[in-house]
């Protein structure tokens, strides 16, 4: 099998580029324009790897976008690549509508046509599986229940309502042309290989470096966290018994508060590095900082994964506890990789810690 990734050398993309690449015999084309997100070091198995190929395009441009599906004669596409940082797409939206609306537009139009001419033997298993967020449905109150696959759409940021459009997008040529989609929308990722900007990542790397760990408002915002490899599990099972037309929630099952994460990775650096925190420090909590909150920041997310794990017999593999033992230990041991990122043009100074 053939899998077109968009944005797979993105966090979420290179880690199923990695899985693939590690667990299946698929080969995989990489369909990834390598913006700041995009990094080629996060897949080193795949580099040079007789089933990855690497296609320097933008899904913005339609013309080399279907060069490539017809160069490949992809089976399935699996659509990741976007603009993803919320207080980016505060700061400056125009990527986001451009690649997260356009972008899946494209792919949807190119998907489309490649239908009308492609073998039979493609035509009769072609799927294309549109990635989401758990954004697009708003918050919640500590008072309500979960989001589920019939949750109305309701999102606050630029960043979650260009997701919000490319699924409505996708399901309309599910719908008018019968185009075969599947949608997932899964909640906060972590795990290896994240960019720094992001809350996790952030952290560990501003307290390595001995620098103040920021938190948004008060800190009592909750969020669902989900390890990236259980993600990309649940991704791969969508696509091999999904039914088509349908959406799945995937979620971790861990609601915590931004503050609780931050204090445990405090709690997991105490124990795993004492001896990297600046001089004169009590403990690496000491570092942290409250900052002025992000505007329209989300309060709650909390995921229900109950239609994914009853239909397609999916469940995570790590808790919050394990998953995040094992992402402060990469961190830790993998400074080359970071290093070279915080060398750029990106600095741990930056505001950016939202998730
Ligand atoms: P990311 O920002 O880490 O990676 C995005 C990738 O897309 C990068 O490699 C980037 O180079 C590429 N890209 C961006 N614009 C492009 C364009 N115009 N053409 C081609 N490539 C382009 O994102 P991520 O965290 O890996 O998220 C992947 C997907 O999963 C996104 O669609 C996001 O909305 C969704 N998602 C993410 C999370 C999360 O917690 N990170 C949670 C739920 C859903």
């Amino acid at each position: 099998m053939k899998i077109l990734v968009t944005g797979g050398s993105g966090f979420i993309g290179s880690a199923l580029i990695r899985h693939i690449i590690n667990n299946t015999d698929f080969t995989v084309i990489n369909v990834d324009k390598l913006t700041y997100a995009g990094n080629e070091e996060s897949y080193p198995e795949a580099i040079g790897h007789s089933r990855f190929i690497h296609e320097k395009v933008d899904i913005c441009d339609k013309l080399n976008l279907k060069k490539i599906f017809d160069k490949h004669l992809p089976n399935v596409v699996m659509h990741l690549a976007a603009e993803s940082h919320v207080d980016r797409s505060i700061d400056s939206p125009d990527n986001f509508m451009k690649t997260n609306i356009l972008g899946t537009f494209n792919l949807l139009e190119v998907s489309r046509e490649y239908l009308c001419y492609c073998d039979k033997k493609i035509k009769t298993s072609f799927k294309l599986h549109h990635i989401s967020t758990d954004e697009v449905f708003g918050d919640l109150t500590e008072l309500d229940t979960y989001f589920t696959e019939n949750t109305p759409y309701n999102p606050s940021s630029p960043y979650s309502a260009s997701k919000a459009a490319s699924d409505h997008l996708v399901r309309a040529w599910h719908r008018t042309y019968r185009l075969p989609t599947l949608i997932t929308n899964c909640s906060n990722n972590y795990g290896p290989y994240h960019f720094p900007e992001k809350l996790i990542p952030h952290v560990i790397l501003n307290a390595l470096h001995g620098k103040t760990i920021p938190i948004y408002g008060d800190g009592t915002q909750i969020r669902d966290w989900l390890y990236v490899e259980d993600h990309v599990r649940a991704l791969l099972e969508v696509v091999k018994n999904g039914k088509i037309g349908e959406t799945y929630n995937i979620g971790g099952n861990n609601e915590k508060k931004n503050i609780d994460v931050v204090l445990e990775i405090c709690d997991l650096l105490e124990e795993m590095v004492p001896e990297r925190k600046p001089e004169g420090l009590g403990g690496y909590k000491d570092l942290i900082r409250y900052v002025k909150d992000r505007p329209g920041h989300d309060s709650r997310y909390a995921i229900d994964s109950s239609k994914i794990q009853n239909e397609l017999n999916w469940i995570p593999s790590e808790t919050f506890e394990t998953g995040l033992r094992k992402t402060v230990k990469w961190f830790i041991e993998n400074n080359s990789w970071y290093e070279r990122i915080l060398s750029g043009e990106y600095k741990l100074d930056r505001m950016g810690k939202g998730i």
